[in-house]
């Protein structure tokens, strides 16, 4: 392991590793997996992905273990995600083996940059896929770079598991009723960043986006989806303007098994006054629970949490995925693969 790290103190962000692994779709077909030491990409100035967005990504994790083995979540499940947002714009999709292959192999390449069990951090896997075409016209690309990079990342709760508050605003859509939301899709993200940096600077953590269409329905909070408890009950919304999360997914299941109902429907915002609990959930995070969330067009604050503290349903929910993906528990839906 990496000397001198500070593995309970890294922020969320970009640190050099040893290497990034990368692959080109060229003449119709993959080439070999390539291993990089370079932080660059050399690409054409009419690549379709500077000019016209061609950019998807993913985000998944792999931990060490209480076992010291290391084990990636739920890799499968975003090997097809990253195929469906390839279909969704027009890129070409990388087989399950090739995405599966190239992810072992960046991570145990990079393992000594896998921080220790017990530190709370892990070791971020960024797979991306890029158009490498010069095109001026408007057409898809047929050339593509597939490209993993990594970096450990540092517990996402520094001072601890608690809440922050959110915000309702009508002001910005980050995607369309039939547009990209349903893939993960960089320009997604550029979309959401004059809404999202609003929110910061008033203090809260993100966005909470209603349905593009009417304006009606809670969508999901920007990089992350919402669910929420109300009378015991899992609710999540269920729309096609939204990213269908792998953590949302498994936090859904755990949910199930703990004898609870889930409900995968349309949700209003009067709906969040029935709502004892609520939480942004994706892999960065896993549960980032809400203690308010204030409507900034009406005015009306939707206190979440009475008490200010997270409450027991997504606590538990946070400690189970938590205990699954760091080998504490046993991994009964077979979502982690160790890297031997
Ligand atoms: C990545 C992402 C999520 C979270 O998905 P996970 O698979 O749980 O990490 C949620 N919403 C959007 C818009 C995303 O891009």
């Amino acid at each position: 392991m990496v000397e001198n790290f500070d593995w309970s103190n890294l922020p969320f962000g970009y640190q050099k590793t040893d290497y990034n692994v990368r692959c080109y779709f060229r003449d119709g077909k993959w080439g070999e997996i390539e291993v990089s030491t370079s932080e660059t990409v050399e690409m054409h100035i009419a690549a379709t992905a500077l000019h016209y967005g061609q950019e998807i990504f993913e985000g998944l994790k792999a931990f060490r273990g209480k076992d010291g083995k290391i084990r990636v979540f739920r890799l499968e499940d975003n090997a097809r995600r990253i195929r469906q947002s390839a279909e969704g714009i027009k890129m070409e999709p990388v087989p399950y083996e090739l995405f599966k292959k190239m992810v072992l192999e960046v991570v145990k390449l990079n393992e000594r940059f896998v921080p220790p069990y017990g530190s709370g951090a892990s070791l971020y896997i960024r797979p991306l896929e890029i158009g490498m075409t010069a095109r001026v016209g408007v057409k898809p690309a047929d050339e593509f770079l597939f490209l993993i990079l990594v970096s450990p990342v540092g517990p996402y709760f520094k001072g601890g598991f608690k809440n922050t508050d959110i915000c309702i605003m009508r002001e910005y859509d980050r995607v369309a009723p039939r547009g990209t939301g349903r893939w993960k899709v960089g320009g997604n993200y550029a979309a959401s960043m004059a809404a999202g940096e609003r929110a910061h600077e008033l203090g809260y953590s993100a966005v909470l986006y209603l349905d593009p269409r009417e304006k009606k329905y809670l969508d999901e909070c920007g990089p992350a989806n919402f669910f929420a408890v109300k009378n015991g009950v899992y609710i999540t919304p269920a729309s096609d303007s939204i990213l269908p999360s792998v953590t949302n997914d498994s936090l859904q299941q755990l949910a199930r098994d703990m004898g609870m109902t889930v409900e995968q429907r349309h949700i209003t915002i009067d709906e969040l006054e029935q709502c004892q609990e609520a939480a942004a959930c994706g892999t960065a995070a896993v549960a980032s629970p809400i203690g308010n969330i204030d409507d900034l067009d009406t005015g009306k604050r939707y206190v979440i949490s009475k008490d200010g503290k997270p409450g027991p349903v997504v606590t538990a929910l946070y400690n189970k995925l938590r205990a699954i993906q760091y080998g504490e528990e046993e991994d009964t839906h077979n979502w982690c693969t160790i890297v031997e």
